[in-house]
């Protein structure tokens, strides 16, 4: 993950030469930065995926494309959302649709829809030996999003809040609404269900993403997960997605 949470998303996933960027919430200078620490940079990229429109995932989305010439892929709603048709040029916007997953530079893309607050897709992604899941802006989980993301190899799932330090914050009382609803953010004690749910003994790798920086605390998030995923057995290594700087590097 180059970049988590409210401040801008950014993540890399790459096998062989193939390499996507799921959302691209950064400016283009702040994107090449993080690549570049990555050991890679914009132009090794084959497509650039976007969740939804919120700014979050989209910023630097348009100078990224138009600066490479990358493909950019969308459901209709964030196309139209974000103006994307309009910011570039006609081909190089492509719509993708959930549950119909497409080819990319040999990897296969799955979008799904995820419960938040506009049309947002969550992704598998696989390269025909390991699978990839990510969902990290849902406000609750369905039977969809379940089934989408059981039996990855590596989980990328948000958890955004605590819901006391949220419910005792600063946030005007609409916006903790917003954020707890079931179209905001998982909470810790949500996603740490989530984890019960998916834990099987494949998966490998669990990122915890979008943390709040004002309703969290990075123990917390941790703590729920390891207990939910001690009752999964395996062994599972956890980490975090970061705001100021790119997470772990994680090779499965
Ligand atoms: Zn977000
Ligand atoms: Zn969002």
């Amino acid at each position: 993950m180059l970049s988590s949470g409210s401040d801008g998303n950014a993540t890399l996933v790459a096998s062989g030469d193939s390499s996507l960027l799921i959302d691209a919430g950064l400016s283009l200078i702040e994107l090449t930065r993080r690549m570049e620490i990555a050991r890679t940079g914009p132009y090794a990229l084959d497509a650039v995926l976007i969740s939804h429109d919120h700014y979050d995932h989209v910023k630097g989305a348009v100078p990224l494309c138009r600066r490479t010439g990358v493909p950019l892929y969308a459901s209709r709603a964030t196309i139209k959302a974000s103006g994307l048709t309009r910011a570039l040029p006609a081909g190089q916007v492509r719509e993708l649709r959930p549950d119909t997953p497409f080819g990319v530079a040999g990897l296969t893309v799955t979008p799904f829809a995820v419960p938040h607050d506009t049309f947002t897709v969550g992704f598998t992604i696989s390269d025909g030996e390991a699978t990839v899941g990510l969902a990290t802006d849902l406000g609750s989980v369905t039977l969809d999003v379940l089934s989408h993301l059981a039996g990855c190899d590596v989980l990328v799932l948000e958890s955004n809040h605590d819901e006391d330090m949220l419910e005792r914050g600063p946030y005007p009382p609409h916006l903790k609404r917003r954020i707890g609803s079931p179209l905001g953010h998982l909470s810790n004690a949500d996603t740490a269900e989530l984890v019960r749910s998916l834990g099987h003994p494949g998966l490998r790798h669990l990122v915890l993403a979008h943390l709040s920086r004002t309703n969290n605390r990075p123990e917390l998030p941790l703590q729920a997960a390891g207990e939910a995923l001690g009752e999964c057995g395996g062994e599972v290594s956890v980490s975090l997605g970061w705001h100021d700087h790119p997470g772990e590097l994680i090779v499965v």
